[in-house]
């Protein structure tokens, strides 16, 4: 059974030559890292000190499946909320959510015939880039933007979006009740949910960064890197080459051929099947013809990727000032993944949703809302399917890859 908590307090810093690439990770610039206030460096200090998150046994079991995954023997479900907040890590919440998740991996295992990896977007999803640093608020006043509980609060005020570095410890005691309880519900059930989060925050991710000589993230077991911060020779994507984790990175739109290959090259020099999955979102109208090149230059390089279709975070628009997505450019962006994987013989290896488990109405079907499209509740980030929607999203990537 996975994500066991570490029962002991291994808080092993990396040492030798592993704790002098990490060092050399100091003076790279990384993007999106909030303004904080004084404190930042007793917060780190503290995380440093405290117990792993995840074990790196159940690190390396995840790899091990990712690698099924990539031969083609088995399908990755990658899912859960846009940006996780600090009131759901109830027991409540993340019962109702892991029920879900764990219902779409069974519907996804039942319609392709093969084994599921379930891989949640839980314990850690905390931190947010943002398109935009300054929000507008209805009375006029510019606030920062909401970048996760994390760093500030949801709440559109000036001191509620302060960044406040506290605010790092109550992510990592949230990640560890949410991981309690996962473990505590996984006992029933056959299928390990592994977790994940986009690795966003250095004075998060660092702290915890453990293992001696072999460095991994006590943070979760797969860490993404996002579409806006994968530049090479940055912080975020230099620090995923030094842990030995399974990594994944959002592939958009302005993506080239040289940049994944580079990503490859650089997080996967070794060719070691699992280690690296590339999550294409590159929108509905021209996944197709934006993935084949990529496609052709990872396959020519030889290099095991495992390929994830996101259909959903280059498909946000936003219609009559409300964030929306709709169902049919979600479809259209999984066939143009599937057909496109499929026309160069290489495996469609999963889907990346982000998902509710609540009845909203945050992703619609057509442009003109009807009158039950809007429950007048916003999501605090993204729009996220609903568990009808996300169903029927997984129904029709079966129906692609099987037929
Ligand atoms: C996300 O997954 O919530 C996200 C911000 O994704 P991307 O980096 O693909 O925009
Ligand atoms: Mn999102």
């Amino acid at each position: 059974m996975a994500h066991q908590l570490p029962s002991s307090v291994d808080v092993t810093a990396p040492a030798g030559p592993a704790a002098a690439r990490l060092a050399s990770l100091y003076n790279l610039p990384a993007e999106h890292q909030p303004p904080w206030g004084p404190g930042v460096g007793e917060v780190r200090t503290l995380l440093s000190q405290s117990p792993p998150l995840v074990n790196h046994s159940d690190v390396e079991l995840l790899r091990t499946k990712l690698a099924v995954a990539q031969s083609g023997q088995a399908f990755v479900l990658h899912v859960g909320e846009c940006a996780e907040l600090f009131s759901m890590a109830t027991a409540e919440h993340i019962e109702r959510r892991l029920r879900l998740y764990q219902d779409l991996a069974d519907r996804l295992a039942n319609r392709t015939n093969r084994e599921v990896v379930l891989l949640t977007r839980m314990a850690g999803q905390y931190a947010k880039p943002r398109s935009q640093a300054i929000e507008r608020i209805p009375d006029g006043t510019e606030v920062l933007s909401y970048r996760g509980d994390a760093v500030n609060d949801l709440e559109p005020t000036p001191a509620g979006r302060r960044p406040d570095p506290r605010r790092l410890l109550a992510a990592y005691h949230h990640s560890r009740d949410t991981l309690s309880r996962l473990d505590a519900l996984s006992s029933a059930i056959d299928r390990p949910a592994f977790v994940s989060h986009e690795a966003m925050l250095r004075d998060y991710e660092e702290p915890l960064t453990r293992g001696g000589d072999a460095p991994y993230s006590s943070a979760g077991h797969l860490l993404w890197i996002g579409d806006r911060t994968r530049r090479l020779w940055n912080w975020h994507v230099q620090w995923a080459a030094t842990v030995t984790n399974p990594i994944a990175v959002k592939i958009g739109p302005s993506a080239t051929g040289y940049d994944v290959f580079d990503l490859a090259r650089t997080i996967d020099p070794h060719h070691e099947p699992g280690r690296l999955s590339l999550i294409a979102r590159l929108g509905a109208e021209e996944a197709a013809q934006r993935l084949a090149p990529l496609l052709r230059i990872v396959t020519e390089s030889r290099a095991p990727v495992l390929w994830q279709c996101d259909p959903m975070h280059a498909n946000t628009r936003t219609i009559d000032g409300r964030k929306v997505r709709l169902l049919p450019d979600v479809r259209a962006e999984v066939t143009g993944f599937v057909s496109t994987l499929r026309a160069v013989g290489c495996h469609p290896g999963g889907l990346h949703l982000e998902v509710s488990p609540d009845a909203t109405t945050e992703c619609r079907e057509s442009r003109t809302a009807s009158s039950d499209d809007d429950d007048g509740q916003r999501p605090p980030c993204d729009p996220r399917l609903n568990p009808t929607q996300a169903a029927s999203v997984i129904d029709h990537f079966a129906e692609l890859v099987t037929a």
